[in-house]
């Protein structure tokens, strides 16, 4: 089909593509971030949302961060859970006090650990395949989603190993599935602004990719609202757009807004409300090959929320029993299941359980 020139794009041709089933192109996307009218936004969202998801249903999970170690050499901008390495406050936990949080988790009904932590140079592959045996030998029908890409690509460097080696050993040690993590923008003139010597755009995807050949599955996240244009967020997902196309390696969508509490990273004026739900709207347009798109909870507070189901958004995400990262950088939404369940059934859908997978409990 002829692309449209963008003066000659309207709300109405990106309606009629969106009626129809058919994608939306970059210039498309820049003219929703342009467009006055929010609630135009919301109705292409949704129509887009009943078309993969259960109109009815809002799912979510309940998991725990389980932050291992706040030790990493990476020194990111907007991070304010670091501690550099032979820092006073840095820690890396015992293997009894993960298995005994990861008990706790499953004794509150938890399903999922997200095991997740910085780049700490004393940690090769060996710990990694020590404590995810031990967690998978005590607790197996725990499911470990584990690890950011740009973990897993230094503890391969680090052990000396290939990326694809690195995969299989985690895997064969129990790792399910990889978060989105460490994506922030993908693009790099913005990665060399906020987190100068974290991996690169191609590096983050083609871990991603390496992953996806082996089975592993991932999500992929934005995190929006620092020193990136428009322009960059379009890019950001054209490219995870692109590798879902290409190998199917994402089960969610999940943007939130930075938060520049306690970082390195001033920002005058934090993303907005409006901002953040013009977001979810465009990234659940314009990622017509995602089926899930999770709030953010603990960026935006219950309320925005529950607004942002009205957006694309068909999950709540994670009831966490325990959050470090973004509570260190000064947010702390943190709410239980019930609290969860009060909150979807009074925006007017179904509350629904489930596990990593998207499957239903
Ligand atoms: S975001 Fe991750 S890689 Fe960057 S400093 Fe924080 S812990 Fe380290």
């Amino acid at each position: 089909m002829a692309t449209l020139a963008p003066d000659r794009i309207s709300i109405d041709t990106i309606a009629d593509k969106v009626y129809a089933g058919e994608r939306i192109t970059a210039d498309d996307a820049r003219f929703l971030y342009q467009h006055p009218n929010l609630l135009d936004l919301a109705t292409l969202a949704n129509h887009r949302r009943i078309q993969k998801t259960d109109p009815k249903v809002v799912t979510y999970i309940i998991g725990r961060i389980l932050n291992y170690t706040n030790v990493c050499w990476v020194r990111c901008k907007f991070c304010a859970f670091y501690r550099t390495p032979n820092h006073v406050e840095g820690y890396l936990h015992s293997d009894e006090e993960i298995l005994a949080k990861v008990q706790d988790t499953v004794d509150k009904g938890g399903v999922e650990i997200l095991f997740q932590g910085g780049l700490n140079p004393k940690l090769k592959i060996d710990y990694y395949e020590g404590i995810f045996s031990k967690i998978k030998a005590r607790f197996p029908e725990v499911i470990l989603h584990a690890l950011s890409p740009a973990e897993i690509i230094y503890i391969a460097h680090i052990s000396k190993l290939t990326l694809t080696e690195c995969l299989e050993r985690l895997k064969a040690a129990g790792l399910h599935s990889i978060p989105g993590a460490g994506g922030e923008i993908l693009v790099d003139r913005v990665r060399a602004v906020i987190a100068p010597y974290k991996d690169t755009t191609d590096e983050w995807l083609e871990c991603m990719r390496a992953a996806s050949a082996l089975g592993i599955r991932s999500t992929a996240s934005m995190m929006f609202g620092h020193v990136e244009t428009i322009d960059d967020r379009i890019e950001h997902m054209g490219r995870i757009r692109d590798l879902q196309d290409e190998c199917q390696p994402f089960r969610a969508f999940i943007s939130w807004t930075f938060q520049p509490e306690d970082t390195n990273l001033p920002i005058p004026n934090k993303a907005s409300s409006a901002d953040y739900l013009r977001t979810v709207a465009v990234s659940r347009i314009f990622l017509d090959n995602f089926d899930n798109f999770q709030v953010s909870i603990l960026t935006q507070g219950p309320k925005i929320a529950q607004t942002a189901l009205a957006y694309g958004a068909n999950d709540f995400g994670s009831v966490m029993i325990e959050e470090n990262v973004v509570s260190a950088a000064g947010n702390k939404f943190i709410l239980s299941a019930e609290e969860f369940e009060r909150l979807i059934c009074d925006a007017g859908y179904e509350p629904r359980r489930r596990n990593t997978r998207y499957e239903p409990l």
